[in-house]
């Protein structure tokens, strides 16, 4: 099937690199225009530039509340209209419990948690001044159902976002905006170069190992891909959705029951 989002607008953020690409561009083609939102700029404009005349680049730090509000004017001036938001934009942080420092604790919550609830807040604001609904898709984690010894505080913050999911969906579907959420197993991307290198520090681990582990340890027997999770993406923002309301589903090969 194509097409299935013709004639909507999509604001995703953190969508310069990663998940947030491989979203951008199966929007674009189930025929949706898409703002690419980052903090790396120069990079969400070079995304776009490759993605044809549906993609704008936008600037946006989650983290700031002016950011946000720049954001969304900046989208709706580009595009007329918010219809889905995909609060994609987060960071990783690993450490054992006595290294964590509180800027880095503050740190993640200030993107992970904050940034979603209040992009969030902001974007259902103006759906709800339309008055058409709207979807709204979180990107959660199987670390948001699970603590990990050496990953509490991104562990945490994507726990929140699954109960933001919650509250915010029974708050909003009054209004026809569902909120739902996608639990990713783990996906191969350019993060995991700083993952590799805190492994290789804290459990001697050689480059490359850890991530070839992980991904042998998932029963589907690879680690994700960013397209394996455009599918769900796709689907929650469609009209098949609109009887699915805050909602988190796991989309991992299965690694969450394992
Ligand atoms: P990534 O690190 O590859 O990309 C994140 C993007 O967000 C980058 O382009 C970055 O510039 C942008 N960003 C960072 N801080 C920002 C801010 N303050 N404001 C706006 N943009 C900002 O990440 P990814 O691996 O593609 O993950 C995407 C989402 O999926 C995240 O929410 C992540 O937590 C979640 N997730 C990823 C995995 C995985 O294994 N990759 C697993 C589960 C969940």
């Amino acid at each position: 099937m194509t097409g299935r989002l013709e004639g909507k607008c999509a604001l995703i953020t953190g969508a310069a690199r990663g998940i947030g690409l491989a979203f951008a561009r199966a929007y674009l083609a189930e025929g949706a225009r898409v703002a690419i939102a980052d903090i790396d700029l120069a990079r969400a404009e070079a995304a776009a530039a490759g993605l044809g005349s549906r993609a704008v680049a936008v600037q946006m730090d989650v983290s700031r509340q002016d950011s946000i509000e720049a954001a969304i004017a900046a989208t709706v001036a580009a595009l007329g209209q918010i219809d889905i938001l995909i609060n994609n934009a987060a960071i990783f942080t690993a450490a054992p419990i006595d290294e964590i420092t509180r800027a880095d604790y503050d740190r993640v919550f200030a993107i992970n948690v904050a940034g979603t609830l209040f992009t969030l807040q902001a974007v259902a604001r103006h759906m709800i001044a339309r008055g058409q609904g709207g979807k709204i898709i979180n990107m959660a984690s199987q670390a948001g159902r699970r603590g990990e010894a050496l990953v509490a505080v991104y562990c945490a913050s994507k726990a929140a976002v699954i109960s933001l999911t919650q509250s915010a969906g029974l708050n909003l579907i009054q209004h026809g905006i569902n909120v739902n959420a996608i639990a990713p197993g783990v996906v191969d991307g350019e993060h995991w170069d700083g993952v590799d290198a805190f492994f290789a520090k804290y459990e001697g681990k050689a480059p490359g190992q850890k991530k070839r582990e992980v991904g042998d340890a998932v029963p589907f027997g690879r680690m994700g891909t960013a397209e394996d999770l455009t599918g769900m993406a796709i689907f929650l923002a469609s009209p098949e959705a609109d009887y699915i309301v805050a909602q988190t589903y796991n989309v991992d090969g299965g690694n969450w029951m394992s």
